[in-house]
């Protein structure tokens, strides 16, 4: 008797294993994976959703699993600046881009996907083609205004 309430045991045991290791492996404990680099910038995406009303804008964040810098390149050779899983899972960044606030844009833009499933708009940040050279959406306080409340009215 006592044997099978060990047996149990372990198996209860393994099972709990288990669900951590899926867990673990599928990063579902709403947190994000970060790229070091893409950092600060996520903070600062949080900082301007929490200033403009969303409380809750790091919480939200927590349901993409991985934010990350890597090479894109789609079959046809194109090269697009961010990508965001169909289910919003990851947003990968183009890794060579060089400029700072191109690379907030594409943040921005990702997360508007991955967060709140907006659609591409005819101009703005969630336009989808943007001028490497810029100007940058980002850094036009109206069009910034714009994609906040694209965003909020999405929640
Ligand atoms: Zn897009």
């Amino acid at each position: 008797m006592r044997g099978r309430i060990e047996a149990i045991a372990v198996t209860v045991g393994c099972l709990i294993g288990i669900f951590f290791l899926a867990k673990w492996i599928s990063g579902d404990d709403g947190t994000t994976k970060i790229d070091p680099k893409l950092q600060p910038l996520v903070e600062e995406w949080i900082t301007t959703m929490e200033s403009s009303g969303m409380s809750d804008a790091r919480e939200r964040l927590g349901k993409v699993h991985q934010i990350k810098l890597a090479s894109i390149e789609t079959l046809s050779g194109a090269e697009p600046l961010g990508v965001t899983t169909i289910d919003g899972d990851v947003i990968k960044i183009n890794e060579r881009i060089l400029s700072r606030d191109l690379m907030k844009n594409t943040l921005f833009h990702e997360l508007g996907h991955a967060l709140f499933s907006l659609d591409h708009t005819i101009e703005g940040i969630m336009n989808c083609s943007q001028d490497i050279d810029g100007p940058y959406p980002i850094n036009d306080p109206d069009k910034l205004k714009q994609y906040i409340n694209q965003c909020l009215a999405s929640r």
